[in-house]
């Protein structure tokens, strides 16, 4: 038997690391690793799921009319400029796929989410990972590292997983500052977590050289159900759709999204929850001596005075069935990501964190 070479770069690729759910030898696992929503899904979202399910042996809709036209109406936007895909990764995948190939470049910045050097290597393309001022985007540094290979610049803001974001005169002064030909991607998974924000929205309308994306995963609970979407020029939409399969949403995962959207009640009940434990909870680790950024989205990144009492805290929150992030692979090894879970998760872990506190040494 010989093995079959795939094409070159690719096994350069490091595989994704998701989040486990289960700790070896302990009963009452919280899992606050993986920035989901604590409070779940609405029961508006639960009906239309349990309603759905019946036309399984029709193909679902290929231009997904119905849950753009709800989220254009939601958000006042236009639906023709809307794509949908699974999770808003595969709408980041479509756009990889469309604007960069091998030899290119895709800048982001050093602690950016991990899909971006992951997609820029799967289509060829090299990841220039960009340094950040003090856990936040730096324009100017992105600008300056920008040359006329780059073919995407990636930020996520509010960002993954420092918590911080930049303003959108920032955002307009990157995206309007780019060499002609370059993409901006604004990525958007934890917009809704910023009251009033419109995650870029109107700065993409005015520009023909962005991209914002958005998600289902994050406040709206359905982390599981896989779907995302992206808004941009009609030009910009008309190339991501002919990367895209045609039937990549089923009937379920549409039809549980376009409830979703239309239930912004639930949105603002999240919201507010998770501000109040965001608060609490970043208070109460600030009180033990771990202190963390003005985070702006549903987690925060707990910071230590080094790795080994990072990876210390880490292992001994795990011993006690509380499962968070480490984000060395992020370039933060002194610090761990800690989703805002509900009260009885944040006031779990900060007391476990505290008696780590008083045992490590
Ligand atoms: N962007 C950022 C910054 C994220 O943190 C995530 C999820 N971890 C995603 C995109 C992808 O989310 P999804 O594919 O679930 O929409």
């Amino acid at each position: 038997m010989s093995v079959i070479a795939p094409q070159p770069g690719i096994l350069d690729i490091e595989l994704y690391v998701g989040g486990s759910s289960t700790v070896d030898g302990v009963a009452e696992v919280v899992k606050l690793s993986s920035n989901e929503n604590p409070l779940g899904t609405s029961d508006v979202v639960k009906q239309a799921h349990s309603k759905t399910g019946h036309n399984l042996h029709r193909y679902p809709s290929t231009d997904h009319a119905g849950l753009r036209a709800a989220i254009a109406d939601v958000h006042k936007l236009d639906a023709d400029r809307i794509i949908c895909g699974v999770g808003s990764d595969e709408v980041l995948q479509f756009v990889t796929q469309a604007y960069a190939g091998v030899g290119d470049e895709i800048v982001y910045p050093e602690h950016g989410f991990s899909m971006y050097p992951i997609l820029a290597k799967m289509v060829g393309a090299k990841p220039v990972a960009v340094p950040e001022r003090e856990r936040t985007v730096d324009v100017d540094a992105i600008l300056k590292a920008c040359t006329k290979k780059t073919k995407i610049v990636f930020i996520a803001n509010p960002g993954n997983p420092t918590g911080t974001m930049i303003g959108s005169n920032e955002v307009a002064r990157l995206a309007d500052g780019l060499p002609k030909g370059c993409i901006l991607v604004h990525d958007g998974a934890y917009t809704e977590y910023v009251e009033g924000f419109d995650g870029g929205a109107s700065l993409v309308e005015a520009r023909d050289n962005m991209v914002m994306t958005r998600t289902f995963s994050k406040i709206y609970g359905l982390g599981g159900l896989r779907v995302g979407w992206g808004y941009a020029s009609k030009e910009i939409i008309d190339v991501l759709n002919r990367v895209r399969q045609p039937f990549n949403l089923s009937t379920i995962q549409l039809d549980v999204a376009e409830a979703a959207v239309r239930d912004q009640e639930w949105v603002e009940k999240c919201r507010a929850e998770n501000t109040r434990m965001r608060a609490w909870l970043a208070e109460a680790l600030a009180e033990l001596g771990v202190p963390s950024d003005t985070s702006t989205t549903n987690f925060i990144l707990a910071r230590f005075a080094d790795q080994a009492e990072a990876e210390a805290c880490d292992d001994y929150l795990k011993t006690e069935g509380l499962i968070v992030r480490r984000v060395a692979g992020y370039g933060l090894p002194h610090c761990l990501r800690i989703t805002v879970g509900d009260e009885p998760a944040c006031r779990r872990v900060a007391h476990t964190i505290g008696n780590f506190k008083a045992e490590y040494r």
